[in-house]
């Protein structure tokens, strides 16, 4: 039907005043008008809507937080944690969690032995990380290493672990994704050592180093480490705490949630679900030494006490999957969500303005640059993954200022150390004299912001703070000899926090 025809003869006037068609009727401007606009209002108020409901689940959106849940999986001398092991396997798999199980050579050696195939395929399921290759036999990481430098150190750690991580390899079909110390053996030299042996993730807990008790990266090592309030654990044997361990877990996980997100880290170790004592402290105490056919089973718990452990594990597991935001992750999980240790490229005046403040790490929304990641961006260099310095280096350089040629020379030679060994110089020679790596650094970087005479400056270091100033009570350990102390392994670590910085989610 022609619509023109159903025009009412009041509105029959000059098509100049109609505007056009609108349900079968010609309208006035003016209503035309007012039905237009609400026509709009309807529409902006729809879009409002579509976009509040939109936006309502990024309101509520909290940041990630992810639970590490790791088990350092040791026990080489009661097989009875062979089955403990794959119970807390079969049922993590059973929730749907995959965990990472940490192995010492030995156990999993000693798995081989005893052809335990079914704990090596309930143990494939989740992540495998490494714990050193005999854990508790002397000598122990910190013991052999306190003596020595970071270069003699890296060496001798690989030459005693490589061959247990080898081990786990040939058994499990891939190399560790993880190492972790036994006990509080902590040292420095380890990190570029677990770097060469294709190790890329340090997952423990220890009171040597620590950032805001969240993961960093050290040595080019993502390391989650320190957790502090974020290392959470419920209790396997006064389970009337747990209740409130678990509000703690709500709390934190909260906090983490509503400051960017971050880690909460849970471990255990099979051995606990089946003895009331440790395995290594039944024979090897206060550094004792002990043939293999004189060591003693750990006492045991009795099978409706394990049951209670189990128990207690599968419960945490599930409160913790009832925490809104929360999920489980491996140490695999976390280096990818992680950004990588290379930061993204700075500019030579930004990097000399930090230095210049204080030689330490720069935080920042567009990245984290350690302390030598900022020497390396003013001296021109491009972002890459450098150790710290072997020695503290001293400045024996005397005058105030240093010739513009001199220096120019000083600044190639540590550019040229740099790409040599990849690795930071203790010192730099300024002539026959040096300046300590702190004073050469806040040099440099005075000198990028004020080119002409160079006047030497003195470096203030901001680091160290990260790094424990207790040497024995950091390496408290029953395994440790009576009165262990490591202020060497301290001093070394302190110098490799020039590569300290704190890890970021992508
Ligand atoms: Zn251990």
């Amino acid at each position: 039907m022609d619509l023109a025809l159903r025009v009412p003869i009041a509105d029959q006037r000059p098509r100049a005043l109609l505007h056009g068609d609108f349900d079968g009727r010609q309208r006035p401007s003016f209503i035309v008008n007012v039905q237009k606009c609400k026509l709009i209002c309807y529409a902006v108020m729809k879009l409002l809507c579509i976009l509040f409901f939109l936006m309502v689940p990024c309101l509520l959106a909290k940041d990630p937080v992810y639970v590490v849940l790791w088990f350092d999986t040791e026990d080489y001398v009661d097989p009875i944690s062979d089955d403990a092991a794959l119970r807390i396997a079969n049922d993590l798999t059973k929730l749907n969690v995959r965990a990472t199980f940490k192995l010492v050579g030995e156990r999993a050696r000693v798995l081989e032995k005893r052809n335990r195939v079914d704990v090596i395929r309930a143990l494939s399921h989740h992540n495998i990380g490494y714990h050193s290759n005999w854990h508790s036999v002397q000598p122990v990481p910190a013991v052999y290493l306190k003596q020595l430098g970071m270069l003699e150190g890296e060496q001798e750690f690989e030459r005693r672990e490589l061959a247990g991580a080898l081990d786990v390899k040939r058994i499990f079909g891939m190399m560790p994704i993880c190492y972790g110390q036994p006990g509080s053996s902590w040292a420095p030299q380890t990190y570029p050592a677990l770097r060469h042996m294709g190790i890329p993730v340090y997952l423990d807990d220890g009171s040597q180093i620590g950032l805001d008790d969240q993961p960093f990266w050290y040595d080019g090592i993502l390391t989650i480490f320190n957790l502090g309030q974020y290392a959470i654990r419920p209790d396997l044997d006064h389970e009337q705490e747990n209740p409130a361990i678990y509000r703690k877990f709500a709390a934190d996980a909260g906090k983490l949630a509503d400051n960017g997100g971050g880690v909460i880290s849970t471990y255990f170790h099979p051995t606990e679900f089946v003895h009331t004592e440790f395995w290594d402290a039944a024979n090897f105490k206060d550094g004792e030494v002990r043939e293999r056919g004189a060591w003693v089973l750990p006492h045991r718990r009795t099978p409706a006490e394990a049951e209670r452990c189990f128990r207690i594990l599968k419960e945490y597991v599930e409160q913790a999957q009832r925490t809104p935001g929360v999920q489980f992750v491996t140490a695999q999980d976390l280096l990818q969500l992680y950004r990588s240790p290379i930061p993204p490229p700075l500019a030579k005046e930004k990097a000399a303005r930090y230095l210049k403040q204080q030689i330490t790490f720069a935080r920042t929304d567009a990245g984290d640059w350690s302390a030598a990641d900022l020497l390396l961006a003013v001296l021109g260099l491009p972002p890459q993954v450098v150790d710290g310095p072997t020695a503290r280096g001293a400045t024996t350089y005397a005058s105030a200022t240093i010739p513009g040629w001199l220096f120019e020379r000083s600044r190639k030679d540590a550019i040229s150390f740099i790409n040599a060994h990849h690795r930071l110089p203790s010192q730099v020679f300024v002539g026959a004299a040096t300046l300590s790596l702190a004073d050469f650094a806040a040099t440099a970087a005075a000198q990028v912001l004020s080119p002409g005479p160079v006047l030497v400056e003195h470096g203030q270091i901001g680091f160290e703070k990260y790094i424990s100033t207790d040497p024995k009570g950091a390496f408290s350990w029953p395994i440790h000899p009576k009165g262990f102390a490591a202020p060497e392994l301290l001093d070394l670590a302190r110098l490799q926090a020039w590569t300290l910085k704190p890890a970021r989610f992508k």
